[in-house]
C-alpha cells in the first residue's frame, strides 16, 4: 500500500536530513513511513502509490477552499509568464495590502515576508525596537516558527519531538523569552509584575493550533489586552493559522479582541511561501525604511505568491458564506465524532472553534500544554494509522490541530465519522 513512499523515504534520507524538509512531516511521533504526495485536488491528497486520502491538514491551514482551486491555479498561471520575481515594487502588493486592511480593520500598515517564522520574528524585533525593552512572553505549547526567541517550550514539532532545549539557541536569547501556561492569566500578571518595565511583547496564538486545537478561555485574552494597555506592552496575535480562517478578520474578529500587531503566514499565500506582519501605525512606522528597525526580503511581495493569496482572500471576502459553510461542516464532524466516541468506552475530549478541531484521548479538559501532554499519545498513534489505512489523512501528531477545507463533502465527513466508529468498536 505504501511501497513507493517507503522507497522514496529511503532515498530521501540519503540526501535530505531525516528524509524531510520540515520535521513534523517525518511521522516520528506516530511511526511508519511518511506519505510522499504526488498531487492534490479539492479535499483529496494522492500519494505516490496512487492512494487517495481525505485531507484534514490542508497544508497546515492554507487550503481553505481545497487544493488546486481553479481560480487560484489560473491566476498563478497567468501571472507567472510576467516573471517569477522582480525585487522591485508592484501594484499588486498595494492591492494585497489594501485587501488585507479592508478585511482586518485595525491593521494600518502591513509588511509582506516569506514565511510565518519571518513574520513572528520580525514582529518581535519591531516590538522590542518600539518599546526599547528586551523580554517577551510566550505560552507553553504555542509555536511561532523556528526563530531563536521562540524555541523555548514551543509546540508543534518541538513538542512532538520532546525537545527541551534546542542546541544552537544561546542561553542569552532564551533568557529573554519568559513563558507561562496557556489560559493562565494570573501567571501572566505575575510574570509582568516580576519583570516590570522590561516586557516588550506578549505573543499568543489566539486559538492555539500547535498543541492540538486549544481555545482561549473567557477572560484570558481580554485580561492580557488590559494588562498590555496598562503596562505599555505590545500585544501580538500570531494568526498564522487563524487569520482569514476563523473569520474574514481572523481571530481578532471572531473573538472580538484587537491586538497591536498581527502576524500571518501560509494562508495569505494560499499555500505559496508568504507571511506578513502588520498593525498599529505608530508601531509599524518604526520599521525600515521609515524607522531603524531593520527587516527586509529579496522575495518579499513576490508576484506569484501575491496573486495566489490575493485570489484566495478576494474569494473569502466576496463570499462570506464560505465561513458559515466551513463552520457547519466542522460542527457536523464534531457532533458525529462526539456521538461515536461517547458511545464507546474511549476517554476523549474534542476541542473546536470554527474550522479548527482536534480529538484528544483523555477525559479531562484540554486547556494548555500540560493537559494536552497528559492525553494518551499511544492511542492517538493507533487512531492515526487506522484513519490513514481508511483513506483519511490526519496531522501526524497529537500536538497539531486539524484544518477543514470547504471542498470537503458531507460524504467525506461521514466517512471520517464511520472510520472513527470502526476504530472504537
Ligand atoms: N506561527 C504559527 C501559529 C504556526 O502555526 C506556524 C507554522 N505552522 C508558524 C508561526 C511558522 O510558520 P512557517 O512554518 O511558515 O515559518
Amino acid at each position: 500500500m505504501y511501497s513507493r513512499s517507503q522507497q522514496l523515504f529511503s532515498r530521501a534520507q540519503q540526501s535530505i536530513p531525516g528524509g524531510v524538509n520540515s520535521p513534523v512531516r517525518a511521522f516520528k511521533q506516530v511511526g511508519g513511513t511518511p506519505l510522499f504526495i504526488k498531487k492534490a485536488k479539492g479535499a483529496y491528497l494522492y500519494d505516490e502509490d496512487g492512494n487517495q486520502y481525505i485531507d484534514y491538514i490542508a497544508s497546515w491551514g492554507p487550503m481553505i477552499l481545497g487544493h488546486a482551486y481553479e481560480p487560484i491555479v489560473e491566476a498563478i498561471r497567468e501571472k507567472v509568464y510576467d516573471s517569477t520575481s522582480y525585487g522591485a515594487p508592484t501594484e499588486l502588493e498595494i492591492e494585497m495590502a489594501e485587501l488585507i486592511k479592508s478585511m482586518v480593520p485595525n491593521v494600518d500598515l502591513i509588511r509582506m515576508v516569506s514565511s510565518g517564522t519571518e513574520a513572528c520574528m520580525s514582529a518581535i524585533r519591531l516590538a522590542r525596537g518600539y518599546t526599547g525593552r528586551n523580554k517577551i512572553i510566550k505560552f507553553e505549547g504555542c509555536y511561532h516558527g523556528h526563530a531563536d526567541s521562540f524555541l523555548v517550550k514551543a509546540g508543534s514539532g518541538v513538542a512532538t519531538f520532546n525537545i527541551q532545549t534546542v542546541p544552537g539557541v544561546t542561553a542569552g536569547v532564551s533568557a529573554d523569552t519568559l513563558t507561562c501556561a496557556y489560559n493562565d492569566l494570573a501567571a501572566v500578571q505575575q510574570l509582568v509584575e516580576a519583570n516590570k518595565g522590561e516586557v516588550a511583547a506578549i505573543i499568543v496564538e489566539p486559538v492555539a493550533g500547535n498543541m492540538g486545537c486549544i481555545l482561549p478561555q473567557p477572560g484570558f485574552l481580554e485580561g492580557i489586552r488590559s494588562l498590555c494597555d496598562a503596562e505599555g506592552i505590545v500585544f501580538i496575535f500570531d494568526e498564522v493559522m487563524t487569520g482569514f480562517r476563523l473569520a474574514p478578520g481572523g481571530a481578532q474578529e471572531k473573538l472580538g479582541i484587537n491586538a497591536d500587531l498581527v502576524t500571518y503566514g501560509k494562508v495569505i499565500g494560499a499555500g505559496m511561501p508568504v507571511g506578513a506582519f502588520g498593525g498599529k501605525r505608530a508601531i509599524m512606522e518604526c520599521i525600515a525604511p521609515l524607522g531603524n528597525v531593520y527587516q527586509a526580503g529579496t522575495l518579499s511581495g513576490n508576484p506569484v505568491a501575491m496573486i495566489a493569496g490575493f485570489t484566495l482572500l478576494n474569494e473569502l471576502k466576496a463570499k462570506p458564506e464560505i465561513f458559515a459553510q466551513l463552520e457547519e461542516k466542522t460542527a457536523y464532524l464534531h457532533k458525529g465524532l462526539d456521538e461515536v466516541l461517547s458511545a464507546s468506552n474511549v476517554e476523549y475530549s474534542i476541542n473546536r472553534l470554527g474550522s479548527m478541531i482536534s480529538v484528544h484521548f483523555g477525559k479531562h479538559a484540554v486547556v494548555d500544554f500540560s493537559t494536552a501532554a497528559a492525553c494518551n499519545i499511544e492511542q492517538f498513534k493507533t487512531y492515526f494509522h487506522h484513519m490513514l489505512r481508511s483513506g483519511i489523512y490526519l496531522p501526524p501528531s497529537a500536538y497539531e490541530s486539524w484544518f477543514l477545507n470547504n471542498a470537503l463533502s458531507y460524504e467525506d465527513l461521514d466517512k471520517t465519522i464511520q472510520a472513527t466508529n470502526a476504530f472504537v468498536s
